[in-house]
């Protein structure tokens, strides 16, 4: 009785956050089909994730390589994963090897992940996989990403050196208690006026990823494409057994 109840919360608890998704891009002037929503899967279990599969959604997001590795094979094909967050490059090649459906990585920041990533795409013979640059956006040293004053060199090498991977856009995470989220969204906004000049690329070709449970509002209003959402969807990680 209570996982039941617990399920049928993660289906309008992700219900509610399309809501708020659709009124946000609206106020920006856009199409909700504009904003990709990443349900954020991380230390939840199958059932939840079939849960919202079977409530027609199809994207999800995952930041533990094991576990990650564990989950995608026993969920159905046509999920579209996105590896989230810092991925160490040595585990680029298990990852590849299995989720073939992975769709996006979200948070190459040096060129040494690229690397691993171009070269396991390669050996596998997939389609070319699609990553965004992270960048650090707030300052601190213990977030990954690369600093905003190189950006525009990381984008370049993975456009230009990665012929197995598809430059698809800009990551960011920001700060955890959320007081530096407006500079972070403007920081990120002026990497991807940079890169696009020095690339010579659209904006419309340069996705934004920000935005998570306390902020994919705003972050949608300044122009997120792809907000990555757990604990409004799931429920806090803490307490997965909890029904709130
Ligand atoms: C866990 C995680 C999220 C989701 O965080 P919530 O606050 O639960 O929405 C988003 N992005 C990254 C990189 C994460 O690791």
């Amino acid at each position: 009785m209570a996982a039941q109840a617990a399920e049928g919360a993660v289906v309008t608890a992700f219900r509610s956050v399309l809501r708020r998704v659709h009124q946000a891009a609206e106020r920006s002037g856009r199409p909700y089909e504009r904003v990709r929503v990443v349900a954020v899967s991380k230390t939840k279990p199958i059932s939840l994730i079939r849960q919202l599969y079977d409530a027609g959604h199809r994207c999800f997001g995952e930041n533990y390589v094991q576990e990650f590795i564990e989950k995608a094979p026993q969920l159905p094909e046509d999920i579209e994963w996105h590896f989230i967050g810092h991925l160490q490059s040595n585990k680029a090649k298990v990852l590849l090897a299995a989720v073939p459906n992975l769709d996006m990585v979200e948070g190459v920041d040096n060129e040494k992940i690229a690397n691993h990533l171009d070269r396991a795409v390669a050996n596998i013979g997939r389609k070319p996989l699609r990553v965004l640059v992270q960048v650090n956006t707030s300052g601190e040293a213990s977030k990954s990403g690369v600093d905003p004053s190189g950006c525009i060199e990381l984008a370049r090498h993975v456009k230009l050196e990665c012929p197995n991977l598809e430059f698809s856009g800009l990551m960011t995470i920001g700060m955890a208690d959320y007081s530096s989220t407006p500079e972070n969204f403007r920081t990120l906004l002026n990497c991807r006026t940079q890169v696009c000049k020095a690339l010579g690329i659209t904006e419309q070709l340069c996705e934004l990823s920000m935005g998570m449970s306390g902020d994919f509002e705003q972050a949608i209003e300044k122009g997120s494409t792809n907000v990555r959402i757990g604990s409004t969807i799931f429920g806090p990680r803490e307490y997965p057994k909890k029904d709130k």
